[in-house]
């Protein structure tokens, strides 16, 4: 007999991550919080959807994964700390092999990252959508916003640009037929690392943040509209892991290529020292790509001359 949506959500949905500021967690109308004295709430919501996001028959634990690694980025380009999230989910049926390792992915992301499952709802509908909202604590007034970066502001990448976007082509072939290099594309794509403590370290020192989920492109032009200035950049920089060097598209991937759940910051000079020294206690690779100018717009330096970036980053309507 197939599971009933009660028994499914006590089954699959309880128990899932801990966290000392809940009241009540699953099973009443509301779930309650007493967030940190002195704090304010971030709260951000994701929807992922079957064949638009992930492929509708990839792995449920991995999909699991990038649906709360993907709303813990978010927190972690605040500069917060992961608190609670809830979970929509519509399903096609209640299939519970796909149920039990779709929990057991977001149990383990949810332990790791000490976040807890406080609510949600579920639907049945034609395909899957996976709906999380994170949120997260910050002592107040000190988020990381988009609309801080000032003029001579060093640029800083986290990790690697462009190996999610290289996965595209690799999504539908099972792990077994696809080689070390594309085994690691995958698992880019699939469990990316929200930069979340050492974003924290970066509160009252970086002056603006931004996670690259668009891509390098679209993501930057965000925090230049957003503060009112402009960028250089050097191709050169772009720190691209040793998998994807040898890729012929490898530049462009990690330019315009989104997924990688990075983090993008920036900073004034004078505080480089301590980011570094911060990106070393965390084992956090970070790397200086540019800097932040007066005039408007995004332009890149490669073997001398300076281009203009069209931001190609997704949208859905356009
Ligand atoms: P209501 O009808 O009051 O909206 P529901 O019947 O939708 O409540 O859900 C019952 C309880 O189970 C609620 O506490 C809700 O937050 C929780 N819940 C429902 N679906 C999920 C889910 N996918 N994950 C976590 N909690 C869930
Ligand atoms: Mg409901």
């Amino acid at each position: 007999m197939a599971i009933g949506e009660f028994a499914l959500i006590e089954k699959y949905f309880t128990g899932i991550g801990h966290s000392s500021h809940i009241d009540l967690g699953v099973g009443d109308d509301c779930a309650l919080i007493t967030p940190p004295a002195g704090h304010q709430l971030a709260i951000s919501v994701d929807t992922l959807v079957a064949d638009v996001h992930f492929p509708a028959l990839g792995n449920p634990e991995l999909i699991a994964q990038k649906a709360l690694r993907s709303n813990l980025s978010d927190l972690a380009a605040m500069g917060a700390q992961p608190l609670a999230f809830t979970l929509a989910l519509t399903l096609p049926n209640s299939n519970e092999k796909w149920l039990a390792a779709f929990s057991r992915g977001l149990r383990a992301c949810a332990q790791e990252f000490d976040i807890a499952l406080i609510g949600g709802d579920t639907t049945r509908g034609p395909q899957h959508v996976i709906t999380i909202q994170v949120m997260g604590s910050i002592p107040n007034g000190s988020a990381l916003t988009r609309s801080g970066a000032n003029v001579g502001d060093i640029i800083f990448i986290t990790g690697t640009l462009g190996d999610a976007r290289a996965a595209l082509d690799y999504l539908s072939t099972p792990m077994q037929k696809l080689n070390k290099a594309q085994q690691f594309f995958l698992q880019r794509y699939y469990t990316p690392t929200p930069r979340v403590q050492f974003a924290q370290s970066l509160r009252g020192i970086a002056n603006s943040a931004i996670d690259i989920s668009d891509g390098l492109s679209a993501d930057l032009t965000h925090i230049l509209e957003r503060s009112n200035v402009g960028a250089q950049i050097e191709l050169e920089n772009l720190p691209i892991s040793t998998a994807l060097k040898i890729h012929n598209d490898a530049q462009q991937f990690a330019l315009h290529g989104g997924d990688d759940y990075e983090l993008c910051f920036t900073a004034a000079k004078s505080r480089v020292e301590e980011i570094t020294a911060l990106a070393q206690k965390f084992s956090i690779p970070i790397t200086a790509i540019g800097e932040i100018f007066k005039d408007s717009g995004l332009f890149a330096r490669a073997n001398g001359n300076l281009q203009p970036i069209i931001s190609a980053g997704y949208t859905h309507f356009s």
